[in-house]
C-alpha cells in the first residue's frame, strides 16, 4: 500500500460536479444553511451543460394552452414506458416552479412580445395527451440556454457562500464498512496535492459518459466518472443499454445542431430532396422523438438515399427560414455550421448524421436523488449518505428514450429535490464520523498503480479500441450478432486495462494520468451498456434490436441493474420492477392509470 499525504476537509455536503445539476444542488444545499462544497475537474462554467442549446421544458403555457399532465404523458410515452411514473410526475409537476425560480435567479430567457418567457416546439412534446398538435413548451435563451443557466447558477451559489474546489479530480468514494458513503478522495490537478473530503452526504453530479463512443456531441470531459466510482464501490448502474443518438450531429465533427433548429421550422431531406419524415411520421414529422428520427435517417442511408458523394449522411435545411429569425433564435448553430461544416445556413443545407448524445441510464435513484442499491427483497433500498443527480443519475424519468429539453429540466428539478431531501436528513449540528481508513488506502493504491503503470498499451490506444467497438456494436440498430461480438470485444478491452502504459509519473497537470483515470471510469459504463444491450431481447426506445423488433412489456418492462466485478471484468445483471404508480390519483388532479397504460408508440 502506498500512502499519499493529504489534507482533510469536513463538510455537511460535498457535491461532485458543477454542471447544471451539481450547481442547482449546491445552491439549494447552501441556501438551507448546510456547509457545502462543490468539487469539479473543470471550471464550473466549462461543464458540458454550457453547450446545451435548445432549451428547457416546462408547461408554462405562454404560447398556447399547456398542462403538466400533458408534459407528463409525453414523458411517459417518450420513455417507451420504462420511466418510473412517480419520478415522471414529479418532473412535469415541479417543472414550471423550477423554471420560474431560474428566471428569478436571473437567467436571461428570450421573451415574447408580451414579455413572457419564449417557448419553442421540441420533438415529442404535444397537447391533449398526444392527440393534439405539437406544443411550444421548451423555454429558451436563444440557442444558448445551458450557457445562460450555468452562469446564473454559479453566481447564485457563490452568493450563498458555497465553497468551490476547482480543478480537483474526484478519484474514489469513501465507503464505511456498514455501506454508508462518507466522502471522497481527490487529486488537485494544478499542484499535485491530495484532499480527502469527509461529509455527511455526497452528491454525484458528474454528467454522462458519451466519450465511451467514437462520435459524440458531448464534451471530452464526459467520461462517466460517477458511474466508475459507483461500480468500484460495488454499487450498481441502471438501464445503461439506452444510449440516445441525436439525429443532427454535424457530419464528421459530431458537433451538435439543436433540435430547436427543427422546432423553428427546419426539416430533413434525403438525396432525392424528399422530406422523408412525412412518410415515417405523418403526425409528428421532423419533430418525432429522437430515437425514431435517428432510425428513419439510418434507414434512408441504408436504402441508398443518403446525401453527399458517398451517400452517407442526411441534409438539414434551414435556408427557407427568414434571416432575422436565424440570427435571433439560432445564432450559435449558424456559427457552428460555418465552422464545422463550412456551410452558410442561409444558402445551403447542413450535412448531419445521428450522433451519440445522451445516456438515459446511470446511477439508480429515487425521485429525491437518493442512490439505490436494489435487493430482491427491497428493490428500492437506499445507500445512506449518497445521492446522484443529472445525467449521471437515473431517477428514472427518461426510461428508454429522453425527450429533447427534458434533461435541463431534470437537472434543476432533481438538483432542487436533492437539496430539499438533504435538508431533512442531514444533521448539520452533529460531527462527522471518523473515516474508514481502508477505503482511503484502497483509493490511493489504485491511483498509485495507474500512476506507475508499466504495461504495453498507451491509454489513447485502448480508449480508441473501446470507442470504435461501442460505435460499431452498440449502435442505432443492434443485432444478436453485433451485440454478442461487442460483448466479447469489450471484455478483452476491459481486461487490457491491466496492461496500460502511463509515461508521465508527475502529479502536476498530468493529463496522461488523468485520462487514464477517466478511461478506468468509462470502462464499467461501456461494459454495462453492451452487456445490458446484449441481454435485452426486445426493442424499446433507443434500444432497437433487429432480431427482436417489438417491445415486450410482459417480460421486459423492467430496469436493468448491472453490477461490475473488478477482478473478473464482468457484469452481473439483474432486474428491478418499473414504478408504475403516479404520485397523485386522478381525484387529486393527477393522471389516470388508464391514460398512461402502455400502448404502441406511433407518431
Ligand atoms: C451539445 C449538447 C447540447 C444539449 N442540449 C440540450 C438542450 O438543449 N436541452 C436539454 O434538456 N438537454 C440538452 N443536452 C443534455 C444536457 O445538456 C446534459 O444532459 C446536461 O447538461 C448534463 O448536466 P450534468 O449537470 O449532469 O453534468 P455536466 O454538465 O456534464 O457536468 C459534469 C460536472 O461533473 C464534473 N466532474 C465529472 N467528473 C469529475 C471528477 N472525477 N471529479 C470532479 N469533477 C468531476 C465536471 O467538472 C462537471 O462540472 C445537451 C447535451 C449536449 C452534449
Amino acid at each position: 500500500m502506498k500512502a499519499y499525504s493529504h489534507e482533510i476537509h469536513e463538510y455537511d455536503v460535498v457535491v461532485v460536479g458543477a454542471g447544471g445539476s451539481g450547481l442547482r444542488a449546491t445552491l439549494g444545499m447552501a441556501e438551507q444553511g448546510l456547509k457545502t462544497a462543490c468539487i469539479t475537474k473543470v471550471f464550473p462554467t466549462r461543464s458540458h451543460t454550457v453547450a446545451a442549446q435548445g432549451g428547457i421544458a416546462a408547461s408554462l403555457g405562454n404560447m398556447g394552452p399547456d398542462h403538466w399532465q400533458w408534459h407528463m404523458y409525453d414523458t411517459v410515452k417518450g420513455s417507451d414506458w420504462l420511466g418510473d411514473t412517480d419520478a415522471m410526475e414529479y418532473l412535469a409537476r415541479e417543472a414550471p416552479k423550477a423554471v420560474y425560480e431560474l428566471e428569478h435567479y436571473g437567467v436571461p430567457f428570450s421573451r415574447t412580445e408580451k414579455g413572457e418567457i419564449y417557448q419553442r416546439p421540441f420533438g415529442g412534446h404535444t397537447t391533449e395527451f398526444g392527440d393534439g398538435p405539437p406544443v411550444q413548451r421548451t423555454c429558451a435563451a436563444a440557442d444558448r440556454t445551458g450557457h445562460a443557466i450555468l452562469h446564473t447558477l454559479y453566481g447564485q451559489s457563490l452568493k450563498q457562500n458555497a465553497e468551490f474546489y476547482i480543478e480537483y479530480f474526484a478519484v474514489d468514494l469513501i465507503m464505511a464498512e456498514d455501506g454508508r458513503c462518507q466522502g471522497v478522495v481527490c487529486w488537485k490537478l494544478d499542484d499535485g496535492s491530495f484532499h480527502v473530503f469527509n461529509s455527511k452526504m455526497v452528491v454525484l453530479a458528474t454528467g454522462g459518459y458519451g466519450r465511451a463512443y467514437f462520435s459524440a456531441t458531448s464534451a471530452h470531459t464526459c467520461t462517466g466518472d460517477g458511474g466508475g466510482m459507483i461500480a468500484r464501490a460495488g454499487l450498481p448502474l441502471q438501464d445503461m443499454e439506452f444510449v440516445q443518438f441525436h439525429p443532427t450531429g454535424i457530419y464528421g465533427s459530431g458537433c451538435l445542431i439543436t433540435e430547436g433548429a427543427r422546432g423553428e421550422g427546419g426539416y430533413l431531406t434525403n438525396s432525392e430532396g424528399e422530406r422523408f419524415m412525412e412518410r415515417y411520421a405523418p403526425h409528428y414529422k421532423d419533430l418525432a422523438p429522437r430515437d425514431y428520427v435517428s432510425r428513419c435517417m439510418t434507414m434512408e442511408i441504408r436504402e441508398g438515399r443518403g446525401a453527399g458523394k458517398s451517400g452517407d449522411h442526411i441534409h438539414l435545411n434551414l435556408s427557407h427560414l427568414p434571416e432575422d429569425a436565424l440570427a435571433e433564435r439560432l445564432p450559435g448553430i449558424s456559427e457552428s455550421a460555418k465552422i464545422f461544416a463550412g456551410v452558410d445556413v442561409t444558402k445551403e443545407p447542413i450535412p448531419v448524421l445521428p450522433t451519440v448524445h445522451y445516456n438515459m441510464g446511470g446511477i439508480p435513484t429515487n425521485y429525491w436523488g437518493e442512490v439505490l442499491s436494489p435487493k430482491p427483497e427491497n428493490p428500492n433500498e437506499i445507500v445512506p449518505g449518497l445521492m446522484a443527480v443529472g445525467e449521471a443519475g437515473c431517477a428514472s424519468v427518461h426510461g428508454a428514450n429522453r425527450l429533447g429539453s427534458n434533461s435541463l429540466i431534470d437537472l434543476v428539478v432533481f438538483g432542487r429535490a436533492a437539496a430539499i431531501k438533504a435538508g431533512e436528513v442531514v444533521d448539520s449540528s452533529s460531527s462527522n464520523p471518523e473515516l474508514n481508513k481502508l477505503s482511503i488506502d484502497q483509493a490511493f493504491d489504485r491511483f498509485d498503480n495507474l500512476r506507475y503503470a508499466k504495461g504495453e498499451i498507451p491509454t489513447a490506444d485502448l480508449r480508441l479500441q473501446m470507442q470504435k467497438t461501442m460505435q460499431e456494436d452498440a449502435a442505432v440498430f443492434r443485432t444478436s450478432e453485433t451485440l454478442a461480438n461487442g460483448v466479447k470485444k469489450m471484455n478483452k478491452i476491459a481486461s487490457d486495462v491491466k496492461d496500460l502504459s502511463v509515461t508521465d509519473r508527475s502529479l502536476v497537470w498530468n493529463s496522461d494520468l488523468m485520462e487514464t483515470l477517466e478511461l478506468t471510469n468509462l470502462m464499467p459504463n461501456a461494459l454495462s451498456t453492451i452487456w445490458g444491450a446484449e441481454a435485452r431481447k426486445e426493442s424499446r426506445g433507443a434500444h432497437a434490436h433487429e432480431d427482436f423488433a417489438s417491445r415486450d412489456d410482459e417480460k421486459w418492462r423492467v430496469h436493468t441493474i448491472a453490477r461490475f466485478s473488478d477482478n473478473a471484468n464482468s457484469i452481473d445483471l439483474s432486474y428491478r420492477p418499473v414504478i408504475k404508480e403516479p404520485l397523485s390519483s386522478e381525484e387529486q388532479g393527477g393522471i389516470s392509470l388508464e391514460k398512461i397504460a402502455p400502448k404502441e408508440r406511433t407518431f
